[in-house]
């Protein structure tokens, strides 16, 4: 069956309306090379021409060059593997725990949506893919390991958890794809990538595919890829003029961007759905959790939630059961999620480019989209960036601005504060009381916050079960720790101090020095 994703879609419109070279090249798939059974699926998948990507890609993949690709997703990157990689796969059969392929992806979304590729690409071949990620039991992916894997796709950690548990070769490996590898950076993937790499076949083939190519990209790819042809496609960087944009200014405190918000969707004209961006993951399940005890409608997509509840919210927001949906960069980045009449940036993004992915969630296809951010006087560097990269002035929503705003930030914080605390604040007291009330509840500590407090240790190892830092199932060496982030979606916190190291005299027992008689009381009283 063909899923959504594949059919020709709106945001797929838009990036072809935007390339130029799309017209330039107007090439066609059976110029590529590919083989017959792969022309076919691409056929049937209804894909008219190859994209820039693919045009330029395909032919070095099927020659088993190696390739380092700048591309983001939604520019077609993912056919640019998949489909010579079918071909290529064509001749030759998998052998019991030694895959014949190797995909690395930064997500587990990302995962899954390369093998719904497969399925789809590889409708006339009998090939077979395994995935292994994180949150999924062992036991399947060790059957499917056992029987021969034509093609894995994986995730970093789950990938060396297999391998470490010996259900593994990877020295069968002909073919190494790595995926968003700058996300894997952000991720602190990198030393696992390392690692792996040196787990392949000198004589491999590898490609890197990497949206942008920052310094650390560069290097890995120097060291693992052997005189690669270098292919880039321009990165989206302006936004559907059918987006009406806006900036919406607040104060810093989360309570008082979460009024706004409210506000901003209570008023919002012919909002059918939206989607909401926060920066950080736990800001996500505070918001969810605000907006739904507001009586909205809201479902949550975040890296600490299991693989389930994720695809069982993005399938409740595509049905529009949810018609909002409250998300973190990383769990939305590459989804195809559907065009969405709103989207709300909660946090104004910290990368310029993450905000043109945001917003394009809206507005595709001619259809018009309404994009309003909140941002707080400390984000105008990132409006700054943002305006820059779009080239365009977003306008102010209503008569709001930083300059409007009350003299500063951390006055207006005062201020707020000062009112609700003081016993002389003006106005109905019982109104007061009631809404100090309603404040405080909604500031009091959710689980993500209470998580946040516990001790280090525990802190750390639990933050890994998300999509960035899989649940190792054994102890690392310090030195492989993933700590190479750049902070980019702020999802986690760096380790900070021991890590998930806990020296043995620290988990000893305390004992209570003995002290006497009545002192001793009155000092544990206090
Ligand atoms: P990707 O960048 O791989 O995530 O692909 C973005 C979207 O473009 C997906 O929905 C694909 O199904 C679609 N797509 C990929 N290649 C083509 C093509 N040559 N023609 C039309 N749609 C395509």
């Amino acid at each position: 069956m063909v899923r959504p994703h594949f059919r020709q879609t709106e945001r797929f419109d838009r990036y072809k309306a935007l390339s130029n070279i799309w017209f330039h090249h107007r090439m066609k798939f059976s110029d590529l090379g590919l083989s017959s059974k792969v022309l076919a699926a691409v056929e049937a998948a209804g894909y008219e021409t190859p994209t820039p990507i693919q045009a330029q890609a395909i032919p070095h993949v099927l020659s088993k060059k190696d390739v380092l690709g700048v591309a983001q997703t939604g520019t077609g990157k993912t056919a640019s593997f998949t489909l010579p990689m079918l071909s290529l796969l064509e001749s030759g059969r998998p052998r019991a725990r030694m895959p014949r392929t190797l995909i690395l992806e930064p997500t587990r979304e990302l995962a899954a949506q390369v093998e719904q590729s497969f399925e789809v690409y590889g409708q006339n071949h009998r090939l077979t893919v395994a995935l292994l990620i994180g949150g999924v039991s062992f036991a399947d992916q060790i059957k499917k390991l056992d029987r021969g894997a034509d093609v894995l796709i994986a995730t970093p950690g789950r990938l060396l958890d297999h391998f470490e548990r010996g259900k593994l070769l990877l020295n069968g490996v002909d073919t190494f794809i790595v995926d968003e590898a700058d996300r894997m950076l952000d991720m602190g993937f990198i030393p696992d990538i390392e690692r792996i790499c040196k787990l392949l076949p000198p004589s491999r083939q590898t490609v890197f595919f990497s949206a942008t190519m920052p310094s650390e990209i560069q290097s890995l790819a120097d060291q693992f890829l052997r005189n690669p042809e270098r292919i880039e496609v321009a990165p989206p960087s302006s936004t559907a003029k059918t987006i009406t944009q806006g900036i919406v200014a607040s104060g810093s405190k989360p309570w008082e961007k979460r009024a706004i918000l409210r506000d901003l969707i209570n008023n919002a004209q012919d909002l059918q759905n939206a989607i909401i961006f926060c920066n950080r993951k736990r800001d996500v399940a505070t918001l969810f959790r605000s907006l739904n005890k507001h009586g909205f409608n809201a479902g949550a997509l975040h890296g600490d939630m299991d693989q389930t509840s994720r695809m069982a919210t993005l399938d409740s927001f595509k049905s529009g059961e949810l018609n909002i949906l409250v998300a973190s960069d990383v769990a939305a980045r590459g989804l195809d999620i559907p065009s969405v009449s709103h989207v709300f940036n909660f946090d104004l993004p910290t990368h310029a480019e993450d905000y043109v992915h945001r917003i394009g969630r809206t507005g595709r296809a001619g259809r018009e989209g309404v994009a309003l951010s909140i941002a707080t006087r400390s984000d105008s560097k990132y409006l700054d960036a943002i305006e820059k990269l779009i080239n365009e002035k977003i306008s102010w929503h209503g008569d709001s601005s930083f300059s409007a705003q009350s003299d500063d930030e951390e006055e207006d914080g005062k201020s707020r504060r000062g009112s609700r605390n003081s016993k002389r604040g003006r106005g109905n007291k019982k109104d007061k009381v009631a809404k100090d009330r309603r404040d405080k509840k909604e500031n009091d500590e959710t689980p993500d916050q209470k998580e946040e407090r516990k001790p280090r240790g525990r802190r750390d190892r639990q933050d890994r079960t998300n999509d960035q830092f899989e649940a190792p199932a054994r102890p690392r060496p310090p030195q492989q720790h993933r700590g190479n982030r750049r902070g980019r979606d702020r999802d986690d916190k760096q380790v900070i101090g021991m890590g998930d190291h806990v020296p043995a005299f620290m988990l000893a027992p305390i004992r209570p020095p003995k002290r006497k008689g009545k002192k001793v009381q009155s000092e544990t009283a206090e």
